[in-house]
């Protein structure tokens, strides 16, 4: 008996998340403009549609199983420069560590941070630091503004692609006066004795702060802080004190407003790492609130258990989180961040991440969904008490569903 391939169409390509675990096969289109995602969302099938960037969350958030993925990322285009404002639009398919290299010469860094993302995906990854405004193609295939401040802004940074294709991206920007950061490291015997730092009556707010902490034995941790290095502080005879940053001189009267920028019209992204024969990994990433670092200590303590699955992890990374994110679904909470990158085939790694996730939402905290493919649906209103809001505005938004993703209906979203 002939056996054909389980393929619906030749069209359909295999897509996973950087974990590349949980792969499932789609309709992949690449606009290289805004009229080419509007007729791609127009044209998709029963299965709906879902935005794609580089992939680099780890789960299934950005693959839609039978439907349509656009991939944003032929969509890369700097728009312009408005240096007056201090903000700089660009497509949603910029890589957003690209961007920063091409905005440094000029001294100005986007405040949204710099790294292998693209800009559409972090705002729809819930980070919205930074992010102004962005243009929002809709289910009708109608593009908009939104605007930081209205509901449906609040709802799309966090929102997973389900509340529409983000098409560019505002972002705000700060000055740098060189193109270095000042690293400093502290090594502590333990977690407390991290915890006991970083809580320390009067201690700085340490943006650039993270810490790596051994999953086995004591839980040494070592603590990296970084803080950009002014022009004076540069040592004597540095190179870059012979070429200082300088923001862009454009032609004729300066009047403000938004302006291209002077001979660069993309930010030229490096090839995605992670694209090799790399065995599978789940990125387990969640939140837990300020005061609750009993059970920060009992997550750190579980995952160097004897028999955790996540022994054979390098580290656990552990950073201090400022400010609670503002939409419904967003990840960040006042508090901590911790994420453990374990090898998908672990023994027993199923259920420890279960255990791992009832810790989580008994102290309040959540799981970052746009690293996750696992979580109980159960535990998702626990975890994210406003999922109703959410669920409520996509209805109206988009009373069809058009917009959709593994995770959506994985979870029930
Ligand atoms: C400050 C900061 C720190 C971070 N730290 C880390 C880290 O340590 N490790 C790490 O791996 N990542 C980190 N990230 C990245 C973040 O967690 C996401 O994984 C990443 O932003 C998404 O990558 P991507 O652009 O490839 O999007 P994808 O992985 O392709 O997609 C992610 C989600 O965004 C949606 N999406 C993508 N593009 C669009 C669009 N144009 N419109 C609508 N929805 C879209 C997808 O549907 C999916 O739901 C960090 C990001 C920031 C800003």
């Amino acid at each position: 008996m002939a056996v054909e391939p389980l393929l619906a169409d030749d069209d359909f390509v295999p897509l996973t998340g950087s974990g590349r675990t949980a792969p499932s096969l789609a309709l992949l289109a690449r606009p290289r403009t805004a009229a080419e995602a509007a007729g791609a969302v127009l044209a998709r099938g029963s299965r709906g549609a879902v935005a794609r960037g580089r992939g680099r969350s780890c789960g299934d958030a950005a693959q839609n199983a039978g439907g349509t993925v656009l991939d944003l990322t032929a969509l890369d285009r700097i728009r312009g420069l408005d240096a007056a404002a201090g903000l700089v639009v660009c497509e949603a398919g910029t890589e957003l560590g690209a961007l920063a290299r091409a905005l440094l010469p000029y001294g100005l860094h986007p405040r949204a941070g710099g790294g292998g993302w693209t800009a559409g995906g972090t705002v729809a990854s819930g980070y919205g630091n930074g992010v102004e405004a962005f243009e929002l193609l809709g289910a009708d295939g109608r593009s908009r503004t939104v605007r930081r401040g209205e509901p449906l802004f609040d709802a799309t940074v966090g929102g997973l692609g389900l509340t529409g294709v983000v098409l560019a991206v505002t972002l705000a920007l700060r000055p740098v006066e060189t193109a270095y950061l000042r690293e400093r490291s502290v090594r502590f015997r333990d977690v407390d004795a991290l915890l006991a730092h970083w809580t320390a009556p009067g201690a700085v707010p340490e943006p650039y702060a993270r810490a790596r902490v051994e999953p086995a034995g004591r839980g040494r941790a070592v603590l990296t802080a970084a803080a950009p290095v002014p022009y004076a502080g540069l040592p004597r005879g540095h190179r870059a004190r012979r070429a200082p940053l300088a923001p862009p001189s454009f032609p004729g009267p300066w009047a403000g407003g938004l302006r291209p920028l002077p001979g660069l019209a993309r930010a030229r992204a490096v090839p995605a790492y992670g694209r090799g024969p790399r065995a599978g990994f789940v990125r387990y990433r969640c939140a837990v609130p300020e005061g609750r670092e009993e059970a920060l200590r009992g997550l750190l303590a579980l995952l160097a258990g004897r028999r955790s699955p996540a022994r054979g992890a390098r580290h656990a990374r552990v950073e201090r989180v400022y400010a609670d994110g503002a939409g419904p679904l967003a990840f960040p909470v006042r508090g901590w961040c911790l994420t453990v990158e374990v090898p998908a085939g672990a023994r027993g790694l199923g259920r420890f991440l279960d255990v791992l996730d009832e810790r989580v939402a008994e102290a309040g905290g959540r799981v970052c969904l746009a690293e996750d493919a696992r979580l109980r649906p159960a535990l998702l209103p626990v975890m994210y008490p406003r999922l109703d809001a959410f669920r409520g505005l996509r209805a109206a938004l988009d009373p069809r569903s058009v917009f959709r993703s593994d995770l959506a209906r994985r979870l029930g979203l």
